[in-house]
């Protein structure tokens, strides 16, 4: 089963509630909101643009296991994996490839590494070495972002 051209993305958890663009005004990045759950969808423009690099394959760190929520883009089935050094789950889709994030998940992974930043654990993590880096990299760098919006618009 694949989207048709032209519907709109569907929430992969509430499944009947369509993704919408969300803005960040401050950066003028765009992200796939859940108007329901509040998850987010970051596809691969996104976190191309996040890495400031072109041409770099994002996939899924080894040990990804396949999950039953599917990716709101093509409807292919994600993986799931951990946040490392952490138990909260990310979504992906290896084809998009996307990620799929969840309220609850994106404010865990911030306060996780708010506190493994003091430890020094996330810098060694997110060094970019191999594409797990790469991609926590990028995933860092969105959560960052998103982080700053949030902070700036209350
Ligand atoms: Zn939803
Ligand atoms: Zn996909």
């Amino acid at each position: 089963m694949v989207r048709e051209r032209g519907k709109p993305m569907m929430c992969p958890t509430c499944k009947e509630a369509e993704l919408s663009p969300h803005w960040m005004p401050w950066t003028q990045q765009k992200v796939q909101r859940c108007p329901k759950c509040k998850g987010m969808w970051f596809d691969a423009e996104r976190l191309k643009q996040a890495l400031g690099e072109i041409g770099v394959v994002l996939r899924p760190p080894p040990g990804s296991r396949l999950v039953g929520r599917k990716c709101p883009n093509c409807l292919r089935r994600m993986v799931h994996f951990d946040y490392p050094g952490t138990f909260v789950g990310l979504e992906m889709c290896v084809l998009c490839p996307g990620i799929w994030l969840e309220e609850g998940e994106f404010m865990e992974i911030q306060t996780v590494r708010e506190y493994l930043r003091q430890a020094d654990i996330v810098r060694k993590a997110s060094e970019p070495k191999g594409f797990k880096g790469r991609l926590i990299f990028a995933i860092n760098v969105v959560l960052a972002t998103l982080w700053e919006n949030l902070l700036y618009a209350v």
